[in-house]
C-alpha cells in the first residue's frame, strides 16, 4: 500500500511508531519520505517534536524585523541565510543578529553563498558555493561555531529547490557532510497568486501589501504538527511572521536542533529495518 507523507506523519506518532517499524517501507515511502539516490531529504519532522519554523535568505532589513520577533516571542527557527548576507547580519546597526539568534535557540544552516541554480553549476562550482558560505559563517561567528554547526546540525537548503532531485547535486552536497532539509508548508503560492515576486513595486504598496500579508496570516491555519514551515526574509513575510510564530507556538513549537536530529535518527532506525 502506498504510504503518503500524511500517513507517514500519522504513523510516526508515539503509539504507532512500533507498528510502523515492524512493516517494510513501500517504494512510495522512499519517494515521498526520502532517501533519494541514497540521500535522506527531510521534508517533514517527526510530529512528536511539534512544528518547525524556518526562514531563508536573510536580507538584512526585513530579517531584522523577523529577528526581533524571534527574540521577543522566544520563537527559535532554523535559519538558512545566503553566505553573502552573513557579514551584514553580523554587524547590523551595531548588533550581531546571528549571535542573538543563536542565544535564542536558533540554528544556522547553509543556503549557498550567492543563491544560484545548482543545476546550472558544475560539481566544482557547487562545492565552492557551499565552502564560501562556510568561510563567511566562520568570519561572522568564528571557526568554533562553524565546526559545531558541521558537527551537530550540518543542514543545507538548496536555493530555489533547483537540483533537489538530481543525483549529481546530492553527491557533491553530501560529500561535504551536509544533509538536505526541504519543507511542507510555505507562503510561495500566495506570493505567486498576487504576483508579489514579479511585481514587487505594486505588491509592496497598499492595499495590495496588506492583502498579501493577511492571506499569508490566514494560511497559517493549515499548519500542522510535523510541518516544516518556510518563510523568506521579504516584507510580506516579515509582517506575517508573528502570526506564524503564534500559530506554531499553539501547536507546539519545535526546538530546531532537537527536532531535526531526532527525525534523522528516526529515519535511520527505519532504514535499519528495511529488508
Ligand atoms: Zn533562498
Amino acid at each position: 500500500m502506498p504510504l503518503s507523507r500524511r500517513s507517514f506523519l500519522k504513523l510516526a506518532g508515539a503509539a504507532a511508531t512500533a507498528a510502523f517499524l515492524s512493516k517494510p517501507l513501500s517504494a512510495r515511502a522512499y519517494d515521498d519520505g526520502f532517501p533519494q539516490h541514497g540521500v535522506y531529504y527531510i521534508r517533514a519532522i517527526d510530529p512528536r517534536f511539534g512544528t518547525l519554523l524556518s526562514v531563508d535568505d536573510g536580507y538584512s532589513q526585513t530579517f531584522s524585523i523577523i529577528a526581533k520577533i524571534i527574540e521577543r516571542r522566544k520563537c527559535p527557527i532554523a535559519f538558512f541565510p545566503m553566505g553573502r548576507m552573513l557579514h551584514i547580519l553580523a554587524d547590523y546597526e551595531g548588533e550581531n543578529i546571528l549571535e542573538k539568534l543563536v542565544e535564542n535557540g536558533c540554528i544556522i544552516g547553509n543556503h549557498s553563498y550567492s543563491h544560484p541554480y545548482f543545476t546550472h553549476l558544475d560539481d566544482k562550482q557547487i562545492a565552492e558555493e557551499l565552502l564560501n558560505w562556510e568561510k563567511a559563517l566562520a568570519d561572522a561567528m568564528g571557526t568554533d561555531y562553524l565546526r559545531m554547526m558541521k558537527d551537530r546540525f550540518p543542514y543545507f537548503r538548496i536555493p530555489f529547490g533547483a537540483g533537489k532531485n538530481t543525483a549529481r547535486v546530492h553527491r557533491v552536497v553530501t560529500d561535504l557532510g551536509y544533509k538536505f532539509i526541504d519543507w511542507t508548508w510555505d507562503e510561495g503560492a500566495i506570493l505567486t497568486d498576487y504576483h508579489a515576486i514579479d511585481q514587487p513595486d505594486k505588491a509592496l504598496k497598499e492595499p495590495l501589501f496588506s492583502q498579501i500579508v493577511n492571506a499569508i496570516k490566514q494560511s497559517t491555519e493549515s499548519l500542522r504538527r510535523g510541518d516544516i514551515a518556510l518563510m523568506h526574509s521579504n516584507w510580506w513575510d516579515a509582517y506575517a511572521f508573528e502570526t506564524l510564530c503564534e500559530k506554531a507556538q499553539k501547536l507546539g513549537l519545535a526546538d530546531p536542533e532537537t527536532a531535526l536530529a531526532g527525525t534523522f535518527a528516526l529515519l535511520n532506525r527505519m532504514e535499519a529495518r528495511l529488508p
